[in-house]
């Protein structure tokens, strides 16, 4: 089917100006070993996206943990789409479990915030997951068949191309726990088979869903090597330029460490 495989960093709030200057440094010095084929987007704080801009290795894209869905206004402490877009953003985080879970972002605002990366030109990566009580109650399909069916609603088959999906499971995150790749599998491909009744066979087959939760070096291949698993969602492995570089060789096939 001819999808991509993707590498997004998800900083979360780690990293002054300085630290992601280093970081980036160090990076463009081991740019040579950064496999092809691998498309590979970071997202750090927005504090250093001007930066990075500048100084990160062209090969990784630049992308956004956040959005207001509204382009200006009255809205103490959010930045807005066209913010991202001038300072080369192309992908943007949106319903990650944090924001959901910390900051009760409801599948409503999921789904407006989805809509307004669209409508700028840039790739939404929304995020989807159960937590360890709906695990436990054996509710996951229920609850990724939910909040994905709420963030494309109203889409067009195009647009729904142009989105990433991640199913991260609230549990994983940070947590070093996984589910196996068999079960990461399953899940994904009940989401794709979501995509394929909203949207149709071509949105189902072009849309690049990723697995996050606990992803490392050591692990990643297992993940990507799934049929329906595209790539990953990595947040602190990809910390250090090392571990980053890490994770896109071992994705690519190579040897992990
Ligand atoms: P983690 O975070 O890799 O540190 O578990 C992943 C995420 O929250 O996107």
């Amino acid at each position: 089917m001819g999808r991509q495989p993707l590498l997004v960093a998800n900083w979360k709030m780690h990293k002054t100006i300085a630290e992601a200057r280093a970081f980036a440094e160090q990076l463009g010095q081991q740019s040579a070993r950064m496999p092809s084929g691998v498309e590979l987007a970071l997202c750090p704080p927005f504090t250093t996206l001007s930066t990075l801009r500048v100084i990160l290795p062209s090969r990784v894209k630049l992308g956004a943990q956040n959005v207001h869905f509204e382009t200006h206004g009255a809205f103490t402490g959010e930045v807005s789409a066209p913010m991202l877009t001038e300072l080369g953003v192309q992908y943007v985080i949106v319903g990650h479990s944090e924001r959901r879970h910390v900051f009760l972002e409801s599948d409503d605002w999921v789904q407006r915030k989805t809509q307004a990366v669209l409508k700028h030109g840039m790739r939404p990566i929304v995020c989807v997951g159960e937590d360890m009580a709906q695990k436990d109650a054996n509710e996951t399909e229920a609850v990724v068949e939910k909040q994905t069916t709420a963030a494309l609603a109203g889409l067009s088959t195009a647009e729904v191309a142009q989105c990433v999906i991640a199913y991260e499971p609230v549990w994983a995150i940070g947590s070093g726990k996984t589910p196996s790749a068999d079960d990461a599998q399953q899940v994904i491909g009940k989401i794709r088979e979501v995509v394929r009744t909203l949207a149709g066979d071509s949105a189902a087959d072009a849309v690049q869903i990723l697995y996050g939760g606990s992803v490392k070096p050591g692990n990643i291949a297992g993940f990507s090597a799934q049929p329906d698993i595209d790539g990953a969602l990595v947040g602190g492995a990809s910390l250090e330029s090392a571990s980053f570089l890490e994770l896109a060789i071992a994705m690519a096939g190579g040897d992990s460490l």
